[in-house]
């Protein structure tokens, strides 16, 4: 590589080359080559049991592939020596499927012990990231809850602010609609829309919520049995691949009104932002 192309940024934030993840016998993830653009939304779709979760457990660097790299920032995580591998996880966070929230420490807590964990931030600054993140995601006020008292809209919620408030360049989000019902989907939906529209953050969102997919995703990557297809909602839509449309059709009623929505998001881009 010349100095030039080291110093220009890749256009992808994440990597992965050839890489197999085995249990036991069992390969889950089987020489997958796939990159996912620095700044920009990728929703992985796939049927459960497909690999989505160990995906975002590879990137996160939480579990060791059988072969195969995850360059993260051209850092090849599985490689990585305990201090590096911290630095790269400060700039990466996951939005865990269940929220994994601490059912004993109130909201505030659970927002509050990421910034904790970096040892020497002060209280006053904690109090006011944590009270910044819970205005972001519309809860203002629930500082004392405990999660057990939060609806599963809520905990998404929180779980989101919670992501954020280390400022991540990088989110990995795991079936962040899962458990909801439409009008909560459509606010987390939104809530990620416009973190990535206004911060710029890369995000990897796995999910099988395909109405929501074809909504938000700047690229769809589709872990189909065996092959992996990837394009914009609009080029696999368009496409004729069976098996795609299968996937796609399944949990689509009405594909005009899917396409009239990406072009809602669209033009709340161009205007620079301003989802609700
Ligand atoms: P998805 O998120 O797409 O539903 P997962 O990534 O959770 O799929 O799991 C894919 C497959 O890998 C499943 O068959 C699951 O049982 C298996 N698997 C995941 N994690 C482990 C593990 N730690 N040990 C053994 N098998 C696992
Ligand atoms: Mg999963």
């Amino acid at each position: 590589m010349s100095t030039d192309e080291a110093s220009e940024p890749s256009p992808y934030h994440v990597e992965l080359r050839d890489l197999t993840m085995a249990f036991g016998d069992h390969r889950v993830i089987d020489g997958l080559d796939c990159s996912f653009r620095r700044g920009k939304i990728t929703v992985v779709l796939g049927g459960s049991g497909s690999g989505k979760s160990t995906l975002l457990r590879l990137i996160a660097g939480l579990v060791v592939p059988t072969a195969g790299s995850v360059l993260v920032d051209g850092q090849d995580v599985p490689r990585l020596g305990r201090a590096a591998l911290a630095e790269t996880r400060r700039h990466l966070a996951m939005m865990f499927q269940g929220g994994a929230l601490l059912d004993s420490l109130s909201v505030y807590e659970n927002l509050a012990l990421p910034l904790r964990e970096r040892r020497g931030t002060r209280e006053a600054a904690i109090a006011d990231a944590a009270h910044e993140g819970l205005e972001a995601v519309g809860l203002e006020g629930i500082d004392d809850l405990l999660p057990g008292a939060l609806s599963g809209g809520m905990v998404k919620r929180v779980a989101l602010a919670r992501a954020l408030i280390g400022h991540p360049q990088l989110l990995l989000c795991d079936e962040p609609f899962s458990g909801l019902d439409p009008l909560s989907t459509k606010l987390i939906e939104a809530l990620l829309v416009r973190v990535n529209r206004e911060l710029g953050v890369t995000m990897v969102v796995v999910s099988h919520h395909v109405p929501s997919t074809l909504r938000m995703a700047d690229e769809i990557v589709l872990l189909l049995p065996r092959r992996v297809v990837r394009g914009t909602p609009a080029e696999l839509l368009a496409g004729d691949d069976r098996e795609v449309h299968r996937f796609l059709d399944e949990t689509v009623d009405d594909t005009s009104d899917v396409l009239a929505h990406a072009a809602e998001y669209e033009s709340e881009r161009a205007v620079g932002g301003g989802a609700p």
